[in-house]
């Protein structure tokens, strides 16, 4: 089910630096020619739901940066198990879209639709999923299980016995809504509603299908290979587009948002593409200089030069050794910072020599600077 997207600079035909008016201009443009109340062609309705879905992203400032760096796998919708982008929700008809959507932008959408709500899409799923902290940093596949409803096998989703059909629904003909005249102090006014024989499909089932009552999905655990893509972080998601619930008798299905949890190094902390590494030298390294053989992430090890008289929380960059970057090529560094470590039991002879070494130093006492006037006033009154 799930499809190659087109990139969202495509679908509106813009170019990446498109100014945010020009975004609108161009979904608008598009919007007229595929809204499915003015273009009756079969694909026009999933033409404008891409169009739709583009301009959701690219006039979000922080959708489109994310989108900028990640792509389509960052770009997480409204969040895991959240309620998906349904252009046909929010604002139905056409007119609401150029009164209601453009003149109340990103008012989140008033509820204005005279449309009835279409067959009722499959819900989204989230799942989490956890992961080593090197599979984070060079990309992995896992496979998961995911309990979930799927179309039913036995009538492809449709709900009706094999060899049965579905009929029109005779309250509604087949149009899924109804017309219903009111009388108010202002006069008539009509008003169009989901048929509630048929709940605004249009059809119903006479005789409904044993394996799934009717309902066109059955309960099921599906096996899904997951591509981890290198460089992903904590907390990342990555969308599988049609791999939540299938809808009700042949509706879309919702979308799986796989949520990653990746696991922690004992060796390396992350700082975004950086790497860092706490190295522990012994006074002697720090004070004159050694070359010290350090792991690196990629189950190796690197020289790394601690030069004479290195202090503690020094840093020492080893370029190339980090995360690589999720988009583009190159990787970042890995910061060992040096950690001077003082002995805290020494053997007698370790102790001679040092009592040796710190005479050489020389007295070290600070300084004591002439007694203030309130050291004397105190002197003065005998304590
Ligand atoms: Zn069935
Ligand atoms: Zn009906």
């Amino acid at each position: 089910m799930a499809t190659a997207k087109r990139d969202y600079y495509e679908v509106l035909g813009l170019s990446r630096t498109a100014t945010v008016d020009e975004v609108k201009k161009a979904f608008r443009q598009k919007a007229r020619q595929f809204h499915p109340d003015v273009n009756k062609e079969p694909e026009a309705e999933a033409q404008f739901k891409e169009i739709s879905e583009a301009y959701e992203v690219l006039i979000d400032e922080d959708k489109r940066s994310a989108y900028d760096r990640f792509g389509h796998a960052a770009v997480s919708g409204n969040g895991a198990g959240g309620q998906g982008f349904d252009p046909f929700q929010g604002f139905g008809s056409f007119s609401d879209i150029f009164e209601t959507f453009f003149t109340a932008a990103a008012s989140g959408g008033g509820a204005t639709g005279t449309r009835p709500r279409r067959a009722q899409r499959g819900a989204h799923l989230a799942y989490r999923l956890t992961i080593e902290f090197e599979e984070a940093i060079f990309g992995a596949e896992k496979e998961i299980e995911v309990p979930r409803l799927a179309v039913c096998p036995k009538c492809e989703g449709s709900g009706a016995e094999p060899g049965t059909e579905t009929t029109v629904c005779p309250n509604c003909s087949g149009r899924g809504e109804v017309r219903r005249t009111q009388q108010s102090i202002f006069g008539q006014f009509v008003s169009v509603v989901p048929c509630e024989r048929c709940h605004g499909e249009g059809k119903i089932v006479a005789t409904p299908c044993t394996e799934c009552k009717g309902e066109g999905r059955v309960k099921e655990t599906r096996k899904l290979a997951v591509k981890i893509p290198a460089g992903v972080d904590d907390g990342a998601q990555i969308r599988l587009t049609g791999e939540g619930e299938a809808g009700p008798r042949g509706a879309p299905a919702g979308d799986l948002y796989i949520e990653l949890n990746v696991k922690a190094s004992k060796l390396f902390k992350r700082e975004g593409n950086d790497l860092l590494y706490e190295l522990n030298v012994n006074m002697a390294q720090a004070a004159l200089g050694a070359e010290i053989q350090v792991p690196t992430v990629d189950g190796a090890t690197t020289p790394v030069k601690v030069a004479a008289g290195t202090q503690s929380g020094k840093i020492v960059r080893v370029k190339g050794a980090g995360v690589p970057f999720l988009r583009g090529t190159g990787r970042g560094d890995m910061l060992t910072k040096v950690s001077v470590q003082i002995p805290t039991s020494l053997t007698e002879e370790q102790k001679r020599l040092l009592r040796e070494l710190g005479q050489t130093f020389g007295d070290n006492t600070p300084e004591v600077p002439e007694k203030g006037l309130f050291g004397k006033l105190k002197d003065a009154l005998g304590g």
